[in-house]
C-alpha cells in the first residue's frame, strides 16, 4: 500500500503566488484530476516557512483527490494555502490579489471554506472570480455543519460497530471547537454524550461549558482523556508515533484534515485496538455540500443529504473489510480511491 501511496505523491500542477504590495502569499495545488476538476478549500494559515505550507497544502489537496474517490464525486483533488493570519492579515486587498490569481487559473481549480476562510471570504470572491463555492448568493454557504453531521453519524457507525448503540452516556474528547467542532458537540450533546473539549481559544472552552456542561481539558491533555472517542477537529498532524501510545480513547473519529503525521500511524492505531475512521472518508460531508452547487441542476439539499447519511454505511464496509483483511482502515480506503481513480484513468 505504502508503494502504491508513493505514486500518488506527485501533484499535477502547482501555483505560487505572491504580490507584496497587497500581502499575497499563495500556493494553490492541483493533486490529480482523473475524476474531474480540482476541487478543495482555501485555507488562511500564518505557517513559519513556506515549506511548511507548501507540506500543508501538498497533503491537503492529495486528501481531496482521495475523498472525492470514495464519496464517488466527479472531482478532483485541490486545495489553496494562503500564508497569513486569518485575524490580522486577511484584508480585502489581500483577497483582492488572491481573486486575480484563482481568475487566472481558467477554471482548473474551484475553491470553498477552509479553516481561516469563512463564507463572507467565499463571497468577496465570488464577485470577482467564478470558480467559487460555498457562498451565501448562489451557492450552499457554509459547509462545516453538513461535514459536522457526517462526522457525527460517522462516530455513531464506530460506536455502533463496537457494539455500543446509543450516544447516551457514551465520552467523547473534541479537540477544536471552531465551525465544525462546535456543531458536532451540539448534536452530540443533544443525543446525551458526554464531552471533554479543549480549543487554543480559551473562550470558547468557557462556551462549551457554559452550553453542554463540557469538561474543558488542557491542550496537551486531549489525547489523553480517558474518553470512548476522540474527534480531532482542529488541524492536522496531531497523531503520531510518539503520542499514539498516550491515546486514552479506542476510536477516533473526527473531522480534521490529515490527523495523523504519517499514513503508516493508522497501523500503530490498529495494533493498539483502536478504531480509525479515514479522515477524507468521516469528512466528506462539507465537499458533497459544495460540489452540489455545480451539479447541472445546482444545489440540492435533499439530496445532498442523502448522500451524507451514506457516509457511515461506507465507513461500515471500511471497518468490516480492514478486520476481516487485519489491515489499517486508512489502507483500506486508499484502495477503495485508487479503483476509482484507476478505472477512471483507463476509460
Ligand atoms: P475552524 O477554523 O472553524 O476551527 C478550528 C478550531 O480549532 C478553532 O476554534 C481553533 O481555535 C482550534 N484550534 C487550532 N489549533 C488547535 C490546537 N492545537 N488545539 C486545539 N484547538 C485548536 O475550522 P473548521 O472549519 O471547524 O475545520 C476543522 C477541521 O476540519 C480542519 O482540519 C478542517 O480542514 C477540517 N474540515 C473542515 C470542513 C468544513 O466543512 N469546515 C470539511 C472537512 C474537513
Amino acid at each position: 500500500e505504502a508503494a502504491k501511496l508513493d505514486a500518488f505523491d506527485n501533484h499535477e500542477r502547482v501555483w505560487h503566488g505572491r504580490d507584496e504590495e497587497r500581502g499575497l502569499n499563495a500556493i494553490v495545488a492541483i493533486h490529480n484530476t482523473a475524476l474531474g476538476p480540482g476541487l478543495g478549500g482555501t485555507r488562511v494559515w500564518p505557517h513559519e516557512t513556506f515549506e511548511a505550507a507548501l507540506t500543508d497544502v501538498l497533503r491537503l489537496s492529495r486528501g481531496m483527490t482521495f475523498k472525492s474517490a470514495v464519496a464517488g464525486m466527479d472531482f478532483g483533488g485541490g486545495k489553496a494555502l494562503i500564508i497569513a493570519n486569518s485575524k490580522t492579515d486577511k484584508t480585502p486587498a489581500l483577497l483582492e490579489a488572491y481573486a486575480e490569481m484563482l481568475a487566472a487559473l481558467n477554471g482548473q481549480y474551484f475553491t470553498g471554506e477552509d479553516v481561516g476562510f469563512t463564507v463572507a471570504d467565499a463571497d468577496f470572491l465570488r464577485e470577482r472570480t467564478p470558480n467559487v463555492t460555498g457562498t451565501t448568493v448562489g451557492g450552499s454557504g457554509n459547509p462545516s455543519p453538513v461535514t459536522a453531521h457526517g462526522v457525527f453519524l460517522g462516530i455513531k457507525a464506530a460506536l455502533k460497530h463496537r457494539g455500543v448503540a446509543t450516544l447516551d452516556g457514551v465520552h467523547v474528547a473534541v479537540q477544536g471547537l471552531g465551525s465544525v467542532g462546535w456543531t458536532l458537540c451540539e448534536k452530540l450533546h443533544a443525543e446525551g454524550a458526554r464531552l471533554s473539549v479543549t480549543d487554543i481559544d480559551a473562550t470558547r472552552m468557557e462556551q462549551a461549558k457554559d452550553a453542554f456542561g463540557a469538561t474543558p481539558v488542557a491542550l496537551d491533555d486531549i489525547l489523553k482523556v480517558n474518553a470512548d472517542v476522540f474527534a480531532p477537529c482542529a488541524l492536522g498532524g496531531v497523531l503520531s508515533a510518539e503520542n499514539i501510545p498516550l491515546l486514552g480513547a479506542k476510536i477516533v473519529a473526527g473531522a480534521a484534515n490529515n490527523p495523523l503525521v504519517r499514513h503508516e500511524d493508522a497501523r500503530l492505531l490498529m495494533e493498539r485496538g483502536v478504531l480509525y475512521a479515514p479522515d477524507y472518508v468521516i469528512n466528506a460531508g462539507g465537499l458533497l455540500n459544495v460540489a452540489a452547487e455545480l451539479a447541472p441542476g445546482g444545489y440540492d439539499r435533499e439530496a445532498t443529504m442523502a448522500k451524507v447519511a451514506k457516509i457511515p454505511e461506507t465507513l461500515t464496509d471500511i471497518f468490516a473489510r480492514a478486520e476481516a483483511q487485519k489491515r489499517p482502515t486508512n489502507d483500506v480506503a486508499a484502495e477503495i480511491a485508487f479503483e476509482r481513480i484507476n478505472a477512471a484513468r483507463q476509460r
